[in-house]
């Protein structure tokens, strides 16, 4: 067993795999992430729609929720992989949660940016002072 971490390719492969798990009956936009936490483990997360469209939660959401459930705090995060560009309230969510760098497909190209250049000016807890 390898202890190397995965390249940024690899976390998005990883989060392709993710994808075929989405629970997407309404859209069928199947989304994968898939989380690399400081520690070496890998967090996936599918999109999971519902009947009430606006209680769909996306991708990055589950894996994020699911990594914070399972012990892990903002900050521990080194990359995040999503088979789609993040939306406004997940680009959100990865400022939060102190990601250091977000791989995404768009556009048929794989990018790498920072939640910063994802979300320039965000708001933060911070702002609540
Ligand atoms: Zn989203």
């Amino acid at each position: 067993m390898s202890t190397a971490p995965p390249t940024d390719l690899e976390l998005l492969a990883v989060a392709d795999a993710a994808a075929a798990r989405a629970y997407a009956p309404y859209s069928s936009f199947h989304v994968g992430c898939a989380v690399l936490a400081r520690d070496g483990r890998v967090i996936e997360g599918v999109n999971v729609e519902n009947a009430a469209y606006p209680l769909g939660v996306c991708a990055e959401r589950t894996a994020l929720a699911r990594a914070i459930a399972e012990g892990h705090h903002p900050g521990d995060f080194v990359a995040v992989a999503i088979t789609a560009s993040p939306c406004g309230g997940c680009r959100q969510w990865l400022h939060e949660m102190g990601v250091e760098r977000v791989v995404f497909r768009n556009g048929g190209r794989v990018l790498t940016m920072t939640p910063d250049e994802l979300l320039p000016e965000s708001f933060d807890s911070a702002d609540l002072q």
